[in-house]
């Protein structure tokens, strides 16, 4: 799988750069849109290809979704969809619309909306531990203690991210916010603020290829919360461009502003790529294409 992921990147290279990197959020907007990384861990062998700058860290932003989601399903279970549906939502990542049609019940665990509930359920279990529980669980995942957030991105998300107080506060206005909406919101900044590598991310993406054991062989979830956690993935997680990615890539997918998308295939690999400039639905341009040359050229895709 080297050869055809190096040969991906290739085919990919000359959209490195086009797109646009997020600037809603301030402090995303002075990266350098032309950097990327790849990372690819095969499963059983467990051998690993890296390419690009693979020590650069970045913004995992909504990625995070994934760590919050998996906790919250290890906690709630099957209660959980009584907080968040699990549709694609047809609709932008922070759109305040349909939430008040759907009486404060998310359409899904991906946008914004049901991620600060998953959140609020970890805040409700930790309090203002959730946010070191979530860490030190990607810390572990990745098997690598080093992972942290950013303090900068932090707050320039904490400063500007209005629609996401809002989307909160109205959640809270209907009982679907349980706990304090700074404690929510802050844990939940905090955990798009996480800076992390591709391989970082591959390692810890892994139990999704995995049947729920980690890289180290440690049961991260069970098999039925893996194969629905996959298969959120490919109906909800990389924004309103579900159907596009389905076609062109055919593999579940999380992706996330800063640039990452990471995607895992059960019983063959977990994969990352990152190109911090974005299409215009949100998802890494360059992520995009690589994938997409992979799935063809190895064969290895859902479908
Ligand atoms: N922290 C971002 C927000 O709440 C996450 C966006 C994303 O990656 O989709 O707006």
């Amino acid at each position: 799988m080297k050869k055809q992921l190096q040969e991906s990147i290739e085919l990919a290279k000359h959209l490195l750069g086009q797109g646009h990197v997020a600037t809603y959020i301030p402090e995303l907007s002075k990266v350098e849109p032309k950097q990327f990384s790849a990372a690819i861990i095969c499963h059983s062998s467990l051998e690993t290809f890296e390419f690009g700058e693979k020590d650069k860290l970045f913004s995992i932003q909504s990625v995070s979704k994934l760590f919050s989601l998996t906790l919250a399903l290890n906690e709630l279970d099957d209660k959980l969809w009584l907080r968040t549906n699990k549709e694609p939502s047809g609709m932008a990542f922070n759109s305040l619309v349909q939430l008040e049609y759907e009486q404060g019940i998310p359409r899904n665990p991906f946008i914004n909306a049901g991620a600060i509930v998953t959140t609020d359920i970890l805040c409700e279990k930790y309090g203002k531990d959730a946010f070191a529980k979530i860490l030190s669980f990607i810390q572990t995942l990745a098997g690598n203690d080093s992972i942290n957030f950013d303090e900068n991105i932090y707050q320039s998300e904490k400063s500007t991210g209005h629609r996401n107080y809002a989307l909160a506060y109205f959640m809270k206005s209907y009982n679907n916010i349980h706990c304090d909406v700074d404690l929510v919101l802050d844990t939940y900044f905090k955990m798009c603020s996480i800076m992390m590598s591709s391989t970082d991310l591959a390692r810890a993406f892994y139990f999704l290829c995995n049947g729920g054991l980690d890289i180290k062989g440690n049961v991260v979830t069970n098999s039925r919360h893996t194969k629905r956690i996959n298969a959120l993935m490919m109906s909800c997680g990389t924004y309103d461009n579900v159907g596009e990615v389905a076609y062109r890539i055919g593999l579940p997918c999380k992706s996330g502003v800063g640039g990452a998308i990471v995607a895992a295939l059960a019983n063959n690999y977990s994969i990352c790529v990152w190109s911090p400039a974005l299409n215009e639905k949100g998802n890494s341009l360059f992520g995009m294409k690589v994938l997409e040359e992979f799935t063809t050229l190895t064969g290895k895709s859902s479908f």
